[in-house]
C-alpha cells in the first residue's frame, strides 16, 4: 500500500502534475493520518528481558548452556562487555533506556516510602521520535511500569502492555513472542520500532517444562514444590527481616536459570518468525533492565543495591552494517537511545546523556557511568570509572569504594579514606557539571486500584498486608 502510494507520487512528480501531487498528498495524509514514509528507513527492535543477569549468557562466560539463541544472535553483533543500567529496578531503568536521559532528569521511580513516580512529561522518548518520522511503533510489555499510568507508552501507536497479576502467572514468553510477531505482521512492509519486554525471568521463578527438568535443582525438577520468589517471600524479607536460607537461594537461582533458558527459546522463535527482509535489515538491541541478587551481597532480588549482580546488564546490537565485535568500554543504557536515534537519522541530541555505541566516544565525554535511586530504601547514587566504583548511600549506610576492573563483583571494599573521599568529590563534581542536582521528580502516577494491586502482586509492595 505504502510503496504503491510512493510510486504514484513519484509518477505525479515526473509528469509535473503539481496539482495532482498536492491532491495525492492530501488524500494520503487523510487516509494514513501519518507522515509519509521514506523508503530507506529500517526497523528497530529493542528486546528487554526483565531481571536477566549478565552472567547467565554464554557470551559472558556462563557454561550451563542457558542461552543458545541469544548467543547465536550475539555472535553476529556488537557485544558490550561492560554495560550498566542506570537504576536497579524496572521503572527508572527502562525510562533511561527508552529516553537516553538519566533518572535524575526523567524523574521516573520513587521508592517504597514516598511512592511511585511516573516519567516527566518533558522527557523525550524514543517512540515519539520514531513515530513522528514515519515508523510504526509498538510496545509489547508485561508489567504495569511499562503501561499507561507511568508515561512510557507515549509515542507508541500500538500498546499491548499487560500488567502481570502476580508473580505466578505472567503472560508467558511464548505468548509474548506470538503477540509481537502479530504486531510485526500488521506492519506489512512499513518500518517499525518495537519494544518487546519479557517478564518470565522475574520472580516468582516458575519455569515450564522441559526447561525446569533440565536446569532446576533435582528437588524442583518435576513440579512446583513450594513458592520460589513469591510476593509473600518479598514481604517477609523486606518488612519482617526474614533471614536468607542459602539452600533455598540456590534452588531459586537454578529455577531462575530455567526461566532464562525458556525465555531464550522464545526469543529464538521470535527471531525465526520475523520476515526474512526484517531480519536482514533491522537493528536489534537485546538487554535487560537490571539483574537479580542471589546472596552476593547478603540479599535477594533487586531494587536495594547498585552492585554488579543487579546493575551490570547484557547488551548487544545486531545490524547488517555493524561488524561483530566485543566492545570493552564502559557504557550505559542511555547510550542505546542515542545510538538508535543517530542510526535512524533522527535528532540524537534528545538522548542527552548518551553517546553512540557504534562510533568513537564523543569529544569531551569521559568514560564513566552513573546510577541513581533504589526502590527499597533511601536514594543511592553510584559512579563507575575505568579504575573504581563508588557508592554514595544515605546515612546511616556508609559510602563504598571498589577497585575496577580487578574487583569485578565488588566483593572487597577499598579501606582507604583519602581515595574514597576523592571518588565522592569526583562524583559530586560530575553531578554539578551535568546539572543533575537536585534530582527531578516525575508526577504521581494515576493508578487505578487494579494497577496498584497488580504491582503489589509482583512484589512492588508499598506496605505489608
Ligand atoms: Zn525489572
Amino acid at each position: 500500500m505504502a510503496s504503491r502510494l510512493l510510486t504514484y507520487l513519484q509518477r505525479c512528480y515526473r509528469l509535473g502534475f503539481g496539482l495532482l501531487l498536492a491532491c495525492g498528498l492530501l488524500v494520503g495524509a487523510l487516509a494514513g493520518g501519518c507522515t509519509p514514509q521514506v523508503r530507506d528507513q529500517k526497523s528497530v527492535i529493542v528486546i528487554v528481558i526483565d531481571t536477566l543477569r549478565r552472567d547467565k549468557l554464554g557470551i559472558y562466560g556462563n557454561t550451563r548452556g542457558l542461552t543458545p539463541q541469544l548467543d547465536a544472535l550475539a555472535s553476529q553483533a556488537l557485544v558490550c562487555d561492560d554495560a550498566w543500567a542506570h537504576a536497579p529496578w524496572t521503572l527508572p531503568s527502562t525510562a533511561s533506556l527508552l529516553s537516553g536521559v538519566l533518572p535524575q532528569r526523567h524523574g521516573a521511580g520513587g521508592d517504597v516510602s514516598s511512592g511511585f513516580r511516573a516519567v516527566r512529561e518533558d522527557t523525550p522518548l524514543l517512540a515519539e521520535q520514531f513515530r513522528a518520522h514515519g515508523w510504526r511503533t509498538g510496545l509489547i510489555a508485561n508489567v504495569d511500569f511499562l503501561g499507561p499510568a507511568f508515561g512510557l507508552t507515549r509515542g507508541f501507536e500500538h500498546v499491548d502492555a499487560l500488567g502481570s497479576r502476580d508473580n505466578h502467572t505472567p503472560r508467558t514468553a511464548t505468548r509474548t513472542t506470538q503477540d509481537a510477531l502479530r504486531f510485526v505482521e500488521g506492519c506489512g512492509d512499513q518500518p517499525f520500532f518495537l519494544v518487546l519486554h519479557y517478564f518470565d525471568v522475574h520472580a516468582e521463578y516458575e519455569p515450564p517444562q522441559p526447561w525446569r527438568a533440565r536446569f532446576a535443582d533435582p528437588r524442583d525438577a518435576a513440579e512446583r514444590t513450594q513458592p520460589m520468589g513469591s510476593r509473600e517471600q518479598v514481604v517477609a524479607r523486606r518488612f519482617q527481616g526474614a533471614t536468607l536460607d542459602a539452600d533455598l537461594l540456590g534452588r531459586m537461582e537454578r529455577l531462575y536459570d530455567a526461566e532464562v533458558a525458556y525465555v531464550d527459546d522464545a526469543i529464538g522463535a521470535f527471531w525465526r518468525g520475523l520476515p526474512e527482509q526484517v531480519r536482514a535489515t533491522c537493528t536489534l538491541v537485546v538487554t535487560s533492565d537490571h539483574g537479580e541478587e542471589f546472596g552476593e551481597h547478603g540479599d535477594w532480588e533487586h531494587g536495594h543495591t547498585h552492585h554488579p549482580e543487579v546493575l551490570r546488564v547484557p547488551l548487544f546490537l545486531r545490524a547488517p552494517d555493524l561488524s561483530p565485535r566485543r566492545e570493552s568500554a564502559l557504557v550505559g543504557h542511555v547510550d542505546v537511545a542515542r545510538t538508535l536515534l543517530a542510526r535512524a537519522g533522527l535528532d540524537e541530541k534528545r538522548a542527552r546523556d548518551g553517546q553512540r555505541l557504534d562510533t568513537a566516544p564523543l569529544p569531551g565525554k569521559t568514560q564513566h557511568h552513573t546510577a541513581f535511586g533504589r526502590f527499597w530504601g533511601p536514594a543511592t547514587t553510584s559512579m563507575r570509572s575505568e579504575s573504581y566504583a563508588v557508592h554514595r548511600r544515605a546515612s546511616p549506610q556508609a559510602p563504598l569504594l571498589y577497585e575496577r576492573p580487578a574487583d569485578a563483583w565488588e566483593a572487597q571494599p577499598v579501606r582507604n579514606e583519602a581515595r574514597l573521599q576523592g571518588a565522592l568529590v569526583s562524583l559530586a563534581a560530575w553531578e554539578a557539571e551535568q546539572e543533575l542536582l537536585p534530582a527531578k521528580q516525575g508526577p504521581t502516577p494515576r493508578m487505578d486500584a487494579s494497577t496498584k494491586q497488580r504491582l503489589d502482586g509482583v512484589g512492588y509492595v508499598e506496605a505489608p498486608r
